[in-house]
């Protein structure tokens, strides 16, 4: 008879593999939010050309019904971006549906069976669960997206911003919508998957089934209390049972065999827990003694991460001292999201980082440069708008760091030239004309010092 390990080994490993594939291919997510942001920065540098002005007021706007035609065209990018996600997740989620399926029935010994009927998959698409589905928790996300969108802008016109910098918003606010749409889509593949799993049980005529639970999910107590246990199909918790859930099901065949990895399966969960989460005496002085630093650390981490941190301190103490591999994980996480952040969203970080946290954080804004220019206007205006970015995060930067005496020195020393200065000396010194040393600024307000990237500890890729 096989046993629990054959069917992971077998079944649950064969979903797993189905679902990073899928994942690897959500790399093209972040492609379709930043296409998108672009177009809506093209729509606002558009309406500030026509006006002649980089800082237009909500009166003017008014006229010609601009704002109102704005407003639009951002709804129907957002739209079709909309549109252009729903497509593809339809699109990989049937195929790794039909992927599951194909193995699990093959797992069980079948060889002569139909692929699931395009009707049954899109059934499965609407069905709820947790009171929706796919499509319209997507749309629902979209139409938040929108109001925030024009919010931005017309909060932005009130206030006097200039167009880059509500550029900028807008651009901050897409790359947090890029972050909710994958969480959605990576749940709700996870669901779809499972349930594909399921049906293949079913048509197989298996009536009842175990929920597996990945070997480091096992510590999780929402899943290791579940883990290895027997369910009929019809009542089988519907996974995932939270954000970044990789549970499965795994088929029973024969009861001896499911008590037996039942049991199992509980002594698993027991180590693991006994392992990982209890700590030792050691480990509780440390965290006693980090209270404050870590606390500290927790709210930082909070800023930049939000909801992809655990929920309580404690928790958060206790993955970094009790689960190094998730915690090395959380920190690529932060240092991978830190430098995206926009100044004004870390008020924890202003005048507390390190040089080489600070000068990665100018580094990845000056790169970012490049998206934000509004490559319809003149060369003139793109290397002045180049300039102004690269001035404001100079600035920005120098207000990150901790050490505000090393700042001062930078100041006197580097003070933020004027546009006119820059253009000046760039004359001077290399024999420029006025247009090259424009498509100078433009290329160099993207590349950082590499002398002081090296001081602040950063490596030569
Ligand atoms: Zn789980």
């Amino acid at each position: 008879m096989k046993s629990s390990e054959y069917w992971e080994k077998r079944i649950a490993n064969g979903t797993w593999t189905t679902y990073n594939n899928l994942e690897e291919k959500n790399r093209a997510l972040l492609e379709m939010y930043q296409e998108a942001s672009l177009n809506i920065s093209d729509e606002l540098y558009r309406v500030s050309e026509k006006m002649k002005t980089s800082t237009p007021t909500l009166s003017d706007m008014h006229k010609f019904d601009r704002l109102t035609k704005l407003q639009k065209n951002i709804e129907s990018i957002i739209g079709e971006l909309g549109e252009n996600v729903e497509k593809f997740y339809i699109d990989n989620a049937t195929q790794g549906f039909k992927e599951v399926y194909k193995n699990v029935r093959v797992a069980l010994g079948e060889t002569d069976f139909n692929e699931p009927p395009k009707k049954l998959m899109e059934q499965f698409l609407r069905k709820q669960w947790e009171g929706s589905n796919f499509s319209t928790r997507l749309w629902k996300n979209t139409q938040v997206l929108v109001t925030n969108l024009n919010d931005v802008v017309t909060n932005g016109l009130i206030q006097g911003k200039t167009v880059t910098e509500m550029a900028i918003q807008l651009n901050n606010r897409m790359n947090k919508e890029f972050n909710i749409c994958h969480r959605l889509v990576r749940s709700e593949t996870m669901h779809y998957l499972n349930e594909s799993a399921k049906s293949a049980y079913k048509d197989a005529g298996c009536e009842k089934i175990q929920l597996w639970a990945a070997i480091d999910e096992r510590t999780c107590p929402v899943c290791g209390v579940k883990h290895g246990n027997k369910y009929s199909l019809r009542d089988a918790p519907v996974l995932p049972l939270h954000a970044n859930c990789r549970c499965t099901y795994i088929p029973i065949i024969d009861d001896d065999v499911a008590n037996n990895s039942h049991a199992i399966a509980k002594e698993d969960v027991k180590k693991e827990w006994q392992r990982r989460s209890i700590p030792d005496e050691q480990i509780k002085d440390k965290m006693k003694k980090n209270y404050e630093t870590d606390m500290k650390q927790y709210k930082k981490y909070k800023e930049v991460l939000g909801e992809e941190l655990p929920k309580s301190f404690d928790k958060f103490q206790g993955l970094k001292y009790n689960n190094s591999e998730e915690w090395g994980k959380v920190k690529d996480k932060f240092s991978e999201v830190f430098v995206t952040k926009d100044f004004d969203s870390i008020p924890s970080f202003h005048e507390n980082c390190s040089n080489l946290l600070t000068r990665k954080w100018y580094k990845w804004h000056d790169e970012n440069i490049p998206n934000l220019i509004d490559t319809s206007k003149t060369i003139q205006e793109q290397a002045r708008q180049a300039h102004e970015l690269r001035n404001t995060y100079r600035i920005q930067a120098r207000d990150l760091m901790k050490d505000q005496e090393e700042r001062k020195n930078l100041d006197t020393k580097h003070p933020n030239p004027s546009f006119e200065e820059l253009i000046e000396h760039k004359k001077l010194k290399y024999g420029l004309s006025n247009e090259e040393a424009y498509v100078d600024i433009i290329r160099s307000s993207q590349t950082t010092n590499k002398k002081y990237d090296k001081i602040a500890g950063i490596k030569e890729e």
